[in-house]
């Protein structure tokens, strides 16, 4: 028995007072069994859009589904989606169906979904609606395609990405037929908008079981990512959960030793990541590439460029792909650690005296900014402290040069 929440089991009876089935159905149900608490509770039901709309006459609605046959429908502040049963027509795009219909049958719903495991409804007066045989597939964490693996791969490739990205998250396996199938279609990828590929590569690449998972499916990412065959990315099981780290990871294991990050850019590219993100995954590598520093003066100096949490996601990449001394890594760690620990001046701005007592000092505006540069280069170099006398006697001496 699967104990509905309040709110939809309320949308569940209301529909039904009114004459239609109703059920909660996918993600929630194979959620519910395996006793882990859904991220949102959908429905399904035999009434049409507009049905759904007059039965949910006093609530607000967000109806830009409709044509799918989806109405949005909010109940104090939560959405609810709320869908009818439909079956869908060919796939000449590999992405959409060219039609959908409406039924009024469950079984033509449950047949359009992706995998036994997504394709079971529930309500508490008919329970389990099974037809697939979902909840066998769920208890032996296998993933498997409703109907012929290949036509529907071939109908919606995106169905293979998703394919992966359960199975690293609940660490299941695809069966027999659905991976060899997943494989064949997987060049089909190509085909599908970026958009649609980056949340599911980001799941797959942030999932506990990511090092296996690539592993076993480099031949299908690599169509859509930066991964390639013939490498052990084991190593990412022991990286946190961090998207640029890993994928940072990902392209430190990829590329040869000749490999500049520039080189990198089109894998990447492929991926459409923001901007900000694309930047950061490439200085990780670049500076992964460039080996450990081996001085507090470097260390400071990598803080200053990039900040704190970045050198702490370098931190990682140097522990795996550092090199064979393990000694340069253990003593980066150790004086990152005490510089972390200590020091708290790593910008102009962290320095204990600004352009105005530079300018009563006598400095004219024009010095301010190399002034503050050289005493932030003494402290680097432990030349001085950061405390105000000592800059305060540095920077006059520099003011008098
Ligand atoms: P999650 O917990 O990640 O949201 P989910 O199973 O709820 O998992 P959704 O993407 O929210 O996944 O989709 C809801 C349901 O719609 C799925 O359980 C599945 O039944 C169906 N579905 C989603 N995408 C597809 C697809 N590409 N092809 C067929 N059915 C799909
Ligand atoms: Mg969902």
């Amino acid at each position: 028995m699967i104990a509905i929440p309040e709110k939809p089991l309320y949308l569940i009876n209301k529909l039904n007072a009114s004459g239609y089935k109703a059920y909660i159905v996918g993600g929630c149900v194979r959620d519910s069994i395996l006793g882990l608490e859904p991220k949102d509770w959908d429905i399904c039901t035999s009434a049409t859009p507009e049905e759904t709309a007059t039965v949910f006459d006093e609530f607000d609605k967000i109806d830009n589904g409709i044509k799918h046959g989806t109405v949005g429908v909010i109940f104090n502040g939560e959405v609810f989606e709320i869908t009818t049963f439909r079956s869908e027509g060919i796939y000449s795009d590999h992405r959409h169906p060219d039609n959908v219909r409406f039924e009024k049958n469950i079984e033509y719903d449950l047949a359009r979904r992706d995998f036994t495991i997504n394709a079971m409804a529930y309500n508490a007066e008919e329970g389990l609606v099974d037809i697939f045989d979902g909840r066998r597939d769920l208890m032996h964490g296998v993933i498997k395609c409703v109907g012929n693996p290949k036509a529907r791969f071939n109908e919606d490739a995106l169905r293979i990405l998703r394919a992966i990205r359960f199975a690293g998250r609940f660490g299941f396996i695809l069966s027999r037929d659905t991976k060899a199938a997943a494989f064949v279609y997987c060049g089909l990828l190509n085909e599908i908008p970026p958009e649609r590929i980056l949340p599911e590569f980001k799941e797959i690449l942030l999932s506990r079981q990511a090092g296996s998972i690539l592993n076993e499916y480099a031949g299908i990412l690599k169509h859509v990512s930066p991964v390639a065959e013939g490498r052990d990315y084991s190593f990412l099981n022991t990286i946190p959960h961090d998207f640029s780290l890993r994928l940072a990871a990902v392209l430190c294991r990829v590329a040869s030793c000749h490999t500049q990050p520039e080189d990198m850019r089109p894998d990447i590219k492929k991926l459409r990541l923001p901007s900000d993100v694309t930047k950061e995954v490439l200085s990780l590598f670049l500076n992964c590439r460039r080996g450990i520093p081996t001085s507090k003066y470097e260390i400071r100096k990598l803080i200053s460029s990039y900040g704190i949490k970045f050198v702490c996601k370098l931190k990682h990449l140097y522990q795996v792909f550092g090199g064979r001394n393990s000694n340069t890594y253990a003593l980066f760690e150790k004086d990152l650690t005490d510089i972390l620990r200590r020091e708290k001046c790593f910008n102009v701005s962290d320095l204990k005296v600004n352009g105005d007592d530079l300018i009563k000092l006598g400095a004219h505006s024009a010095q301010i900014g190399g002034i503050l540069n050289a005493l932030l280069e003494n402290i680097f170099c432990g030349n001085i402290e950061n405390d105000r006398d000592s800059e305060l006697a540095l920077a006059a001496s520099l003011i008098g040069e």
